[in-house]
Parts: C-alpha cells; structure tokens; sequence
C-alpha cells in the first residue's frame, strides 16, 4: 500500500482584525523558527527571566509570581481557579459577557459557591449592583472580566479593590484582551491574580496565558486544605521550575517563549503609554468612520474598548454573507456576535500589531463597499470622516 503524501503547509497572508488572534509582528514570527534549545539550558533560563521582568513592566506588578502558564488564556483562567478557589469557597462573578460567564462555570467545577452579579451585554459591571451583592456578605474571591471580548466593553478596575476588601475577597482579573492595548496597572488597583493571554493585544500567536499572583494571593494557596485537582496547572510545583530551583515539571514551549520575549520586547520598545494612545487613537478613527456610514456601535462611547469595536448588522444584512466577501475580497477577517449579539453585530479587533491607520481605511473601504453590494445605503463618507480623527 502506497502512503497518501501531504504537501507543505502555505497559510494565506490575512488581515487580522477579529477578536483574535491578531496580526502577528513579522519579528514575532521569526522568533519562533530560532533553534529550539534545552529547557535547562542556561540560555534558555536567561531568556524566562527576561520574559519575567518584561510581564512585569506589560503588568505593572512587582509580583514574584509573574509568567506565563502553558496554553492559551483560558488555561490562565483556569490556573486562577484551581489555585485559589477550594471546593465551598464562596465566589462572586461579574457577568456580562461570555468571558464572565465562563468564569462562572470553571469556579464551580472547583467546588465553588457561585453568586453573580449580571450587567447587560454591551455595558461594564455596574459597581453599585457589585456593591449591594457584597454588602455584608464574605467572599472568598470576586472576579470580573476587564475587557470583555464578546461585546467591546470595558469595566474600570477603579474601586474594585475596596469592593473586594469589603467582603473580604481576593479580587482576580481576566485581562485577556487589555494586556498590552489599555492600561492594566496591576499593584496600583490592588487586584490579587490576574491572567492574559498572548494572541491579542501582545500579537503573540495564541499558546500562552501570562498570569501574575500577589503575596495575599499566593498565601491562600499555601493555606489550602487540598491541594488542587490540576496536577498541571498546580502553581507550587510550576513555581519551582520558574522559581530558583529550576526544577522540571513540564517541558516549557521553549519556541512560545521566544515569540513571547520578542512580542513583549517590541510592547515595551514602544512604551506603554504611547501604545496605548495608539490603540485609542485608531479605534477612534475607526468608530467614526463606521458612524459616518450610518452604522451604530451598541457600546457607550464612555466603556467602549479600544482594542474591541462591537459594530450593530444593519437591517436587512445578513451578517455570515457580508463576513465571507470580507475574507474572499480582501483576505480580511472580522468577527461575528456571540451570545445576545449573534447575528446582530460585528466584532472588529484594532489589537497590538493591527492597530494602523492602514488597517482602520481598509476595514471601512472593505466594509462600505462590501455592504453597498449587499443593498445597504452607505450614508456619509467613512473616509473622511477617519481620516479626520486621524
Ligand atoms: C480570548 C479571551 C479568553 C480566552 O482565551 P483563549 O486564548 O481563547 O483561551 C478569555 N477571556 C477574554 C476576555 C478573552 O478575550
């Protein structure tokens, strides 16, 4: 019998602005063909400790427990969960959006006690509602989702601290999508653990969850009464190997981590503050763009999210059709709504790498003359109107 034979992979070059992942950095991708090396080789210990203080800075902690766990974000998700929640700890989740809803699900597959409090799709969490939740109630933990991704809102870290200390929680963070694209400020917010991931806003391709844990937080999973039920994602025994001890608990993706290093090197080439003004910049230019040509954005201006643009499907569009002719015609990919927003918006990623001013005058070419073929009157002049707030 004769083997089938496969030819040699040849990936189209697309334009990246969903939810992620993001368009890679060309110097990103060359990092990840260098030789691969030992996970003990000196070099290699050289460059986590490099990968180390540079997620610190991308953080803004002076957290001893800061590096990134194998596998994409929702490991970094998980990571939080299995090492902090004990099976009848009492959590309370925000929920508004999947991300939030997701957390909700992974505490109580660690034995939790699950209370949430729910906004509506398209806005942040309420603080008063988190509030009345917590009034004299404890918790061992309260977690919300900073950017959530499914909906392009964006929930102030501001005062989450003192809601946390009022009830006696550890207050834990997804910043998935803001690592990179919105000021996170880690020590200055008091959050305790928090978890990103490398594909968005660091345009890393997916495979890592950068994830950081306070002293408070770290003394928890020293109190705890099991140890927790991920033998993988067990913080002590991962520890030890990104610790001083140096000790093997599983083989690092050692080309990950270049990628990692040369993404997080370009962040900080760039300096934050800069970066972030870049991602605001362009996500502005974008929003008016898209109103010019009649099109409404569900988030108030207010909790909108740089990185994230959830744009509303006009009547009488169909959404899949409009998303095909995007990829076909001009090998551009934007997102589709999840939950309540299937079907009825557009997700358009502006993250890391792919937030310029030649993909916002694309996206809006692309768009406007996509959806003028689908019958929908393209109002005012998208161009001008970007290339104003430009
Ligand atoms: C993408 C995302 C996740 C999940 O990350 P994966 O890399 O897909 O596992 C979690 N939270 C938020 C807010 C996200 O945007």
């Amino acid at each position: 019998m004769t083997a089938k034979t496969f030819s040699p992979l040849a990936p189209p070059s697309r334009v990246l602005l969903g939810p992620g992942p993001s368009d890679v950095a060309p110097s990103v991708l060359r990092a990840l063909s260098a030789p691969t090396v030992g996970h003990l080789d000196p070099y290699f210990l050289g460059v986590m400790d490099e990968v180390r203080a540079m997620l610190r800075v991308a953080f803004g902690t002076a957290n001893t427990i800061t590096m990134p766990m194998s596998g994409t974000g929702s490991a970094g998700m998980e990571t939080l969960f299995v090492n902090l929640v004990e099976p009848g700890d009492r959590v309370l989740v925000g929920v508004n959006g999947v991300f939030g809803g997701r957390m909700a699900e992974v505490a109580r597959r660690c034995g939790a006690e699950v209370t949430t409090v729910d906004a509506p799709w398209g806005r942040p969490l309420d603080p008063d509602d988190l509030r009345k939740a917590t009034q004299g109630a404890r918790f061992d933990a309260v977690a919300i989702v900073h950017a959530e991704t499914s909906t392009g809102a964006l929930t102030s870290l501001e005062g989450m601290r003192a809601l946390a200390d009022s009830c006696g929680a550890l207050l834990l963070v997804d910043a998935v999508t803001s690592l990179g694209g919105v000021p996170i400020d880690v020590d200055t917010h008091g959050v305790d653990a928090i978890y990103s991931g490398t594909q968005k806003c660091l345009s890393c391709p997916p495979g890592l969850a950068p994830i950081s844990l306070s002293e408070r937080a770290m003394a928890k999973l020293k109190a705890r009464k099991s140890k927790p039920q991920s033998w993988y994602l067990d913080l002590e025994l991962i520890g030890s190997y990104w610790g001083s001890e140096r000790a093997y608990h599983h083989t690092a993706p050692i080309n990950m981590l270049y990628a990692l290093h040369e993404a997080l090197r370009l962040v900080i080439e760039e300096g934050l503050e800069a970066r972030f003004a870049r991602h605001r910049r362009h996500a502005t230019a974008l929003a008016a763009g898209l109103r010019a040509m009649g099109l409404e954005l569900p988030v108030p201006e207010a909790s909108r999210l740089p990185p994230l643009t959830l744009v509303a499907i006009p009547e009488g569009v169909e959404d899949a059709p409009v998303r095909k002719a995007l990829l076909e015609r001009y090998g551009l990919e934007i997102g589709g709504g999840l939950g309540d927003f299937k079907g009825r918006a557009w997700r358009i990623g502006l993250m890391g790498a792919a937030s310029t001013p030649r993909n916002v005058m694309l996206c809006l070419t692309a768009l406007a003359e996509t959806l003028a073929s689908a019958g929908y009157r393209v109002a005012g002049d998208p161009i001008a109107a970007a290339g104003a707030a430009l």
